[in-house]
């Protein structure tokens, strides 16, 4: 018999409508899973029992909306989203205890459409990283393997969903943190344009990429959570102000309605033998559909990684400046003089990565070398839109790797971070232009680990995006549930 936490998104809201199962119950049964798979997975930082159940009884009691589009509905969000009555951490020591008093914009609109936030999921420490391993209070265990990462930063988001605590979750994309720990853990993961989620309310981490988006079990589940949160908002000016069409009722696509660019330099990349498996195969299920397959080339994309880092640490280390001991969180007890309170506030507050982060991005502003490598950056940013953009002339979307390697395991790469950082080759360069991008699980290496691939559209194409997402998702095997010891 299916359980309730089995269901997705789509299928719990018709259960609500239908009155098969009440609010109450479906947010009793996922936290009763959360529970129990929580000491394997290790996805939260916080669970909000008792704030979760309180709204649930309280919607049960007032009957079913249908105008609010998420009804009911479980999910959990990152911990870098503000949210009253919980501490939001960023996944650093620095704010351990920090209860904000204001609600991020995404929060305040998920509540307002009638979701439950059960709790809110571990990350890499100000979402800097892509395993979870660089959150203060420890890793998040992928769900397929528990020896394993879960990618990151939104790895505690991907991993509740993959397994199977929530249908649904909000994560933040800057270079990837979306899309990769949804590839890695095998759900599916939207990051939208820049511009159309605010940002109001998010811990910053680079202020020019950051953008928060939905991970869910299928591609139309996720575009019922953009639905929900995206759109104007006075708090935040760089959101584009333009309608939001319905990402939920599309019309289908047909298969050979579709061209997708396969960029050369990511496919005739050295991709690990389990992830080429897949993917040729998932590659050879498109074209027997009848989708039109071309190749294009991203001729400055081996700049990507190099202007990534320079440009998100530069923003980092403007946007981390304010965690100096006075006016948010940890704060060094009894320092000597103001000197010794910053430093000792952020040497302690801050994880080796953060302040990897900080000093790099310091560097690179500093007088003498701001010309030299921010500038740069800033400009080969600017060649590689270029090259998206000319590549998207040809195609309705790219289609490409997420990652070149299934999810590895934990602690491999520590003391390596210039490897972890390449390993973002194929995400970041979406943030660098700003278009939406869609991870969708593609099938099982014979490591039984999960392989994703994703779709790049051009700004604002998200409704089409998602369509073309179902069209993957239809045509590729549908995965098993992972296995999950339960206490
Ligand atoms: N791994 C990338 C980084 O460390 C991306 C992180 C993100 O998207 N938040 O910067």
């Amino acid at each position: 018999m299916t359980q309730l936490w089995q269901l997705n998104l789509a299928q719990c809201s018709e259960g609500l409508k239908n009155k098969d199962f009440s609010v109450t119950e479906l947010t009793e049964a996922c936290l009763k899973r959360l529970t129990e798979t929580e000491p394997a997975i290790k996805s939260c930082l916080a669970v909000l029992e008792d704030q979760a159940l309180e709204t649930a009884r309280d919607l049960d009691r007032r009957g079913n909306d249908s105008s609010r589009l998420l009804w009911g509905l479980p999910l959990t969000v990152k911990d870098v989203f503000c949210l009253k009555g919980a501490p939001t951490t960023a996944g650093s020591r620095q704010l351990s205890d920090y209860y904000s008093v204001f609600e991020a914009t995404v929060v305040r609109r998920l509540k307002a459409h009638g979701a439950i936030i059960l709790a809110k999921t571990n990350c890499d420490e100000f979402a800097m990283g892509s395993s979870t391993e660089f959150s203060a209070f420890g890793p998040t265990r992928n769900p397929w393997d528990r020896q394993r990462v879960p990618g990151g930063s939104s790895g505690g988001a991907a991993a509740s969903v993959a397994g199977f605590q929530v249908p649904g979750a909000f994560g933040t994309d800057t270079g990837g943190s979306i899309r990769q720990p949804a590839a890695l853990c095998g759900c599916v993961g939207l990051k939208p344009t820049y511009g159309r989620v605010s940002r109001y309310g998010i811990i910053a981490y680079g202020s020019s990429f950051d953008q928060a988006g939905p991970l869910a079990r299928t591609a139309a589940d996720c575009g019922r959570l953009l639905q929900a949160v995206a759109g104007p908002d006075a708090y935040d000016a760089t959101l584009a102000d333009c309608p939001v069409p319905d990402f939920v009722n599309q019309r289908p696509l047909k298969p050979n309605e579709l061209t997708l660019g396969l960029p050369r330099q990511f496919w005739n990349a050295d991709l690990h033998p389990q992830v080429a498996k897949v993917l040729d195969e998932a590659r050879n299920l498109l074209t027997k559909a009848g989708l039109n397959l071309i190749e294009v080339d991203l001729p400055n994309i081996k700049y990507a990684v190099a202007a990534y880092y320079i440009l998100a640490s530069a923003e980092a280390s403007t946007n981390l400046a304010r965690y100096d001991g006075v006016r948010y969180g940890f704060r060094q007890p009894d320092p000597g003089d103001l000197m010794e309170l910053y430093t000792k506030t952020r040497q302690t507050g801050l994880g080796p990565e953060a302040r990897r982060r900080i000093l790099l991005g310091t560097f690179v502003l500093s007088s003498g070398y701001y010309e030299a490598y921010y500038r740069k950056a800033a400009q080969v940013r600017r060649l590689i839109k270029n090259d998206i953009e000319a590549a998207l002339t040809r195609c309705h979307f790219l289609l490409a790797p997420v990652s070149a390697i299934p999810a590895w395991p934990l602690g491999s790469f520590l003391d390596d971070p210039l490897t972890v950082y390449q390993m973002d080759l194929m995400t970041l360069p979406l943030n660098l232009y700003g278009g939406p991008g869609l991870s969708v699980p593609a099938g099982l290496g014979d490591d039984n680990l999960p392989v994703g691939a994703q779709l790049w559209g051009k700004p604002m194409s998200e409704a089409s995006l998602i369509s073309a997402g179902r069209v993957l998702e239809s045509l590729w095997p549908k995965l098993p549930e992972p296995q999950i010891p339960v206490i």
